[in-house]
């Protein structure tokens, strides 16, 4: 025992272009499920701060999948949301 594995500090470099780091912000997310078109706005995001490329976390995907689910269902065929207000804290 006593060996310290280092830790990650938030910022993780990217593997697009490896050589960026990203950063938390927010994004735009367009899903399309059964011929619906869903756009999510200022969506939590870790973007590149080299490529730009955004990256969702696994709970926020999981997240954005349940909400395109239900728009499927409720019969919506294309809507535009904030994510914040679609989802309930
Ligand atoms: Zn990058």
């Amino acid at each position: 025992m006593g060996t310290r594995v280092p830790q990650k500090e938030g910022h993780v470099k990217c593997p697009i272009c490896r050589s960026g780091e990203t950063r938390p912000g927010k994004a735009s997310s367009l899903l399309e499920r059964g011929g619906v078109t869903l756009v999510f706005q200022e969506v939590p995001a870790d973007i590149c701060e080299n490529c730009g490329e955004e990256y969702f976390s696994e709970e926020t995907t999981d997240r954005l999948l349940k909400l395109a689910e239900e728009a499927v269902r409720s019969g919506v065929r294309v809507a535009v949301r904030q994510y914040a207000a679609a989802v309930p804290e």
